[in-house]
């Protein structure tokens, strides 16, 4: 029998993720593979294979080289992971030689619940990591902040969400939140002494649930959307107003101008109301100031969200006065068109 070789203990740790997931539904693996990799990592006299087994005293029946319980052996290029049964009690027990090994398996335990923790912390990390890179350098939403008078920003956690005054006692909706109890939103329109009667209209932005869960809180509520935004929106809302790029809707003494921004999603709008830019998901803002393109690990494709964006701050140019505010769904706004500007020149 020949020894895994210490040149694929590197690579056994790097798999270890990948073989857990696989694994859950081959319990024996998940426990398989944190053992032979701490076997492999912690015995260099076993990833060396010259010495014999570890527990030799114990287990005088087994001449295997030290193997904490697991034979490795390669057969036809491949690396095959077998339970000894000999020395491990996980194994098919071969009578009458497994008396004497509780300690052994107390152990195997120990070692197998120690690497499972390690490759969920190893995951854990590669997930803060990924969150730290698409958010970390965000600006922050700040909840009940007016953007201009008569648009108010509505932090629903991670979330935001933009309250229009459109006529007195009523209000448009950009988005509907993460939420679908609507406590934000509700929590806000209370404040004005507003029940959910005076939304009269929601502007979709695209159709994800983080943006669209409140929608059936507002019966009274026009939905507008996209109309290619509209399969994506789904049963979360029924889009009575599907919109095009370039339409502009009345609501009550409010214009809202829609235009189509592809990318985060095929169907994502931006719109133009009160001097505000609402850019969904489509745009973000940094700590910095400097106006971000939509994530990419969200988004459908960034190559196109660029293009829409660059395409749309040409359009706006030449109304650029106009244009008081940039605000974002899942960061906090910019002020003026000139961040937009910067990043036209800068893609
Ligand atoms: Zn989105
Ligand atoms: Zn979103």
């Amino acid at each position: 029998m020949v020894l895994v070789a210490p040149a694929f203990a590197l690579p056994a740790v790097l798999m270890a993720p990948l073989v857990v997931a696989v694994g859950v539904a081959h319990l024996d693996v998940v426990v398989a593979v944190p053992l032979v990799v701490a076997t492999l990592v912690a015995r260099p006299d076993v990833r060396a294979g010259v010495t014999s087994h570890g527990a030799e005293g114990d287990y005088p029946d087994c001449n295997q080289p030290a193997h904490e319980g697991l034979a490795a052996s390669f057969s036809h290029g491949s690396l095959i992971l077998r339970p000894c049964g000999v020395c491990n009690p996980l194994a098919s027990p071969r009578p009458g030689k497994l008396e004497g090994s509780p300690a052994w398996y107390k152990s195997a335990v120990k070692l197998a619940l120690k690497w499972v923790g390690g490759v969920v912390v190893v995951l854990l990390l590669a997930v803060g990591a990924i969150w730290y890179t698409a958010f970390g350098s965000n600006s922050p939403i700040v909840d009940a902040a007016q953007l201009v008078p008569g648009v108010e920003t509505v932090k629903d956690g991670f979330v935001s969400v933009f309250l229009i005054d459109v006529a007195p006692g009523k209000v448009a909706l950009v988005d509907a939140g993460h939420d679908a109890s609507g406590k934000a939103i509700l929590g806000a329109l209370a404040r004005r002494g507003l029940t959910p009667a005076a939304v009269t209209a929601i502007f979709l932005t695209h159709g994800h649930g983080d943006h669209t869960a409140a929608c059936k809180l507002f019966a009274d509520a026009h939905v507008y959307a996209l109309q290619n935004e509209v399969a994506l929106v789904g049963d979360a809302a029924k889009v009575d107003h599907p919109v095009n790029d370039g339409d502009v809707s009345d609501v009550g003494d409010v214009k809202v101008e829609t235009f189509a921004v592809p990318g985060h999603t095929p169907g994502s709008a931006v719109y133009l109301a009160r001097g505000v830019l609402f850019f969904g998901d489509s745009a973000g803002a940094s700590n910095e100031g400097v106006m971000m393109k939509a994530v990419s690990l969200f988004s459908k494709s960034s190559s196109q969200n660029v293009a829409s964006l660059k395409a749309l701050e040409a359009r706006l140019a030449p109304r650029a006065s106009d244009i008081k505010i940039l605000a974002f769904a899942h960061t906090g706004p910019l002020v003026g068109f000139e961040p937009f500007a910067a990043f036209a020149r800068s893609h």
